[in-house]
């Protein structure tokens, strides 16, 4: 990706070096959701999005499922307090540099994006953490990988997580890391919008599997949100040879099944949250083509 010497946003909080956010342990609240997109005019649809959301959701209310909440996993909406450090100005390293770039990037494509539906874009703030962080979502560990936390609007990301995405699961690539911030940055939109706040009331009531089931299609949307970042920031000419390919393969390592495959050796299909390697590529790819949010409507269409 072509990055260098591009607009750094101001929204990036650097909590590295202030010794983490206290104890470990806990899980969030359930209000995370990992990995995120970015666009930039045009295409579309939003409003349709909502409309669309809101009629499934509303049609869901009525029926059918109970469910319980699930615990884990990138997704479901949170609340709670929590005193939360603001962090200091990001320090000046290359990774630092390069999630400011991209997270501008982000917020470039989803002002026009807003703009075009007469409506104005929130920009969220990005917070960098090492090991340890203290979100309105709760406390969270490095391990449970990069998250947005609704309560605070805040994508939180230890870029280790970047090595290890590399290492571990064999995704390596600036663009696939790209990927991941702006799927974090999907759950933004996903909160402005009212998606969020409805899954995580909704998931309340739901059996366990309806919650997975549902939390699929957030997180889904999310990467075809992702992908329709990816298709503006093609558009501008930033995207590299492989890049593509970067954030496909990344996709694809960290599907459920895939995932379950590296760690337990077997898969549960009943307890996939964010989808398979196939589904994940699928949705990204969708908004990558397109370019447009009516293309990422994982709540009305086959997934
Ligand atoms: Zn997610």
């Amino acid at each position: 990706m072509r990055w260098r010497g591009r607009r750094q946003s101001d929204n990036v909080q650097d909590t590295r070096g202030q010794g983490g956010g206290g104890g470990l342990g806990g899980g969030l609240g359930g209000g995370r959701l990992p990995m995120g997109p970015r666009m930039s005019t045009g295409g579309g649809g939003l409003s349709g999005i909502i409309i669309l959301v809101v009629l499934f959701f509303a049609l869901r209310a009525c029926g059918i499922d109970p469910m319980q909440i699930l615990a884990g996993g990138d997704g479901g909406p949170v609340s709670g307090g929590g005193q939360v450090s603001e962090g200091g100005a990001p320090a000046n390293d290359e990774m630092t540099q390069f999630v400011s770039t991209v997270l501008a990037e982000t917020e470039d494509t989803w002002n026009g994006i807003f703009q075009a539906e007469g409506l104005k874009y929130q920009e969220p703030k990005l917070v960098l953490f090492s090991g340890q962080v203290r979100s309105a979502c709760g406390f969270a560990s490095s391990a449970s990988g990069p998250f947005y936390c609704p309560g605070d609007q805040k994508v939180y990301l230890d870029t280790a997580f970047f090595g290890q995405l590399a290492k571990q699961f064999g995704a390596a690539g600036d663009f696939a890391q790209a990927y991941v911030i702006a799927h974090e940055v999907g759950h933004h939109v996903q909160n402005l919008t009212g998606i969020l706040p409805k899954f995580n009331q909704m998931r309340q009531q739901m059996s366990e599997a309806d919650a997975n089931q549902m939390s699929m299609r957030v997180e889904l949307q999310a990467d075809c949100f992702a992908g329709v970042w990816g298709h503006y920031t093609d558009q501008k000419g930033l995207l590299e040879q492989g890049d593509i390919e970067e954030a496909l393969n990344a996709a694809q390592q960290i599907g459920d099944d895939t995932l379950q495959k590296r760690m337990q050796g077997y898969v549960v299909p009943e307890s996939f949250n964010h989808g398979t390697s196939q589904q994940r590529q699928r949705w990204f790819a969708a908004g990558f083509k397109s370019g447009k949010l009516s293309e990422c409507d994982t709540f009305n269409n086959p997934i």
